[in-house]
């Protein structure tokens, strides 16, 4: 599972890394920017919502005409926190759709974003 790493040298100076919990340590981790060693560590665990990214939806149709198709529209991807699991929209939206519809999934819960991402699909957004 992926967990926030919150480091911290005896100077105060804090950096954070994002990896798996169970993650081995290594040397390039555990010195801040002024090359002072860790003192402590905090290290959570991330709650099971998901993360939502936009992925272009164009394609070359013809190599010849280089005519590209869908150049600007998008489809929606969810993933797992935890990295578990990704699921594209089936259908394509717009940029200002896409930017609307990117607010139904903020804190939710994976199978919550599954459901919404169904109802997404099952609508006429377009
Ligand atoms: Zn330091």
């Amino acid at each position: 599972m992926k967990a926030f790493w919150e480091y911290c040298c005896d100077f105060g100076h804090r950096w954070h890394l994002t990896r798996d919990s169970d993650s081995e340590e290594s040397d390039c981790n555990i010195y801040c920017h002024k090359g002072h060693e860790a003192v402590t560590l905090r290290r959570e665990v991330f709650s099971s919502y998901v993360e939502v990214a936009i992925h272009p939806a164009s394609r070359m149709v013809n190599e010849v005409t280089r005519h590209v198709d869908h150049e600007y529209e998008f489809f929606i991807v969810v993933r797992d926190i935890h990295g578990t699991e990704e699921r594209f929209s089936q259908r394509i939206y717009s940029w200002s759709q896409t930017n609307s519809l990117l607010e139904k999934f903020r804190n939710v819960s994976p199978n919550t974003a599954w459901r919404i991402l169904d109802n997404l699909d099952s609508n006429n957004y377009k």
